[in-house]
């Protein structure tokens, strides 16, 4: 006999401290994610690409399960979700299950750090709207997003929840994959794992959940070790540290045969992870040491060194054009340096009016109001013009074809700059060649990027450093204005503990 399975995806990340909310239009277009799918075609478009949903749906057919299709769909990562748009796709989600007849089994491709402008904890609310349909005997198992805020009532109503284990995340789809062999465990059977669920109790920036590096890395590996038959499924979650509520922060789960089984591989994470908690606390330069620390490695490096200018990733809120970077590579008299992508259309557009082999006066970026970051006027030479179409072969964007619009490559002393029109997260060597910068000649190269730009430059690196120029994305977790942490997490590693102010 087969088993019949609901299915569904709903996904956000919201950063309660960024300008812009989530629209239900967001999750209609994606955003960078596949536009939104109903029924049939969720199946049929989501298939094969690196997502959660899709390693499910690969696996269940090669099980013979008979999969019930609700509806797919994501939105770039903002302010809070719009209450329109959360109940209109939970209502869609939860309407579609209660309509599906007799169900083995339910699985759900959520990130785990949604907040709504209504609920603190929107993917415990939809797991808790589900459980109230499929009544406590059907399983109902989830992916997650390794920035999941893991809630404790998401912990309650799902049967299991289980995180990617790779930032950049190229195991989506893997996590798919690996819920489905969980639900396997759980069908036809009456048997359930007990959990275990632990916060622990400081907040990890993101620039330190990289998992090429120390201490994921190895987090990671002997995580993978401890999962057993007697504890099948184990997760670490390092959190979303930009989302002002109580259940912000990193999570482990485990699923083990008896509380115990769970208990003791659970606390066994919780250990390698706090046992950690100073090697999370990496250094965050600000431009001017960052530069000169640069040109001093880069004196006798034989690779570039390559700086992360992550306050203004555009992956998490920034617009990609802010100027402090390029002000300190130019102010401390830096060679050989490259930094991308700064998006300015006006600037692209007057780059390609001067043409190539001439020099231009402009207004360089700065344009999107950051305190403290303007645009950069000064004479430049045109040393590259572009269409902006490439293709970026590298292991994060994996083939796309890229289209940046009007572009071109700017030239000021020593420093070379990517001028873009349109946002995209500097995470392949393709963005420095389509404007022929080889990026394995710099001495120096900028990335507008906290940690996917790792996948394609960490092999060509000599070492990586990370700098806090002004941008949207505070680099250091201790510079958020919290108000509703839990209290006493301390708001960085071996930082200062959350207290709730007085009114
Ligand atoms: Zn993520």
């Amino acid at each position: 006999m087969s088993f019949r399975i609901a299915i569904g995806g709903f996904l956000h990340e919201t950063n309660t401290f960024a300008p812009t909310k989530a629209e239900y239009d967001g999750f209609v277009h994606g955003g960078g994610w596949p536009p939104m799918e109903r029924g049939a075609d969720v199946v049929a478009k989501i298939r094969g690409i690196n997502v959660g949903l899709a390693g499910f749906i690969d696996s269940a057919e090669q099980n013979n399960w008979d999969l019930v299709p609700t509806i797919w769909c994501a939105a770039s990562p903002s302010a809070h979700v719009r209450k329109d748009a959360y109940e209109r796709i939970a209502a869609v989600i939860v309407d579609d299950i209660a309509k599906a007849g007799h169900l083995d089994g339910v699985y759900l491709d959520l990130h785990g750090a949604m907040v709504t402008e209504h609920l603190d904890d929107g993917e415990g609310e939809l797991l808790a709207r589900v459980r109230r349909i499929i009544g406590k005997d059907v399983p109902l198992v989830v992916s997650l997003d390794l920035h999941a805020n893991i809630t404790p009532a998401m912990a309650e109503h799902a049967d299991a929840l289980i995180a990617y284990r790779t930032y950049p995340h190229v195991d989506m789809a893997d996590t798919g994959r690996a819920a489905a062999r969980h639900l396997a465990l759980l069908l036809g059977t009456p048997r359930r794992f007990a959990k275990a669920f632990r916060q622990l109790p400081f907040l990890i920036p993101i620039s330190w959940q990289c998992t090429n590096d120390e201490p994921c890395r190895s987090i990671y590996a002997d995580l993978a070790k401890l999962e057993t038959d007697a504890v099948p499924t184990l997760s670490f979650a390092p959190g979303f540290p930009a989302a002002d509520f109580p259940d912000c922060g990193p999570v482990v789960l485990a699923y083990g045969n008896t509380q115990a089984d769970a208990d003791r591989a659970a606390d066994a994470v919780a250990k390698l992870v706090t046992d950690q908690e100073a090697a999370f606390d990496g250094r965050i330069f600000t431009p001017d040491e960052g530069v000169t620390h640069a040109m001093s490695l880069a004196a006798t490096a034989r690779k570039p060194i390559v700086i992360a200018d992550t306050q203004d990733n555009p992956g998490a809120g920034g617009d990609s054009d802010t100027t402090g970077m390029l002000r300190a590579l130019l102010k401390n008299g830096a060679k050989k340096a490259a930094i991308g992508v700064i998006v300015d259309p006006e600037a692209a557009q007057a780059a390609h009016a001067a043409g190539a082999g001439q020099s231009v006066t402009l207004a360089l970026g700065g344009k999107s109001g950051i305190p403290g970051d303007a645009p950069l006027t000064e004479t430049f030479v045109v040393e590259r013009l572009s269409d902006g179409r490439f293709l970026a072969p590298g292991p994060y964007f994996g083939g796309s074809q890229m289209n940046l619009g009007p572009s071109a490559c700017l030239r000021i002393g020593d420093v070379r700059i990517v001028v873009g029109s349109r946002k995209a997260q500097l995470a392949d060597q393709a963005m420095f060649r389509f404007v022929g910068i080889e990026p394995t000649e710099q001495a120096i190269l900028v990335n507008k990027s906290s940690v996917h730009f790792r996948a394609d430059f960490e092999p060509i690196a000599e070492t990586i450093i990370v700098c806090a120029a002004p941008g949207a994305m505070p680099a250091d977790t201790a510079a958020l204005p919290w108000t509703r942490l839990r209290p006493g997490v301390r708001i960085k590693p071996n930082g200062p503990a959350f207290a709730s102010r007085p009114q």
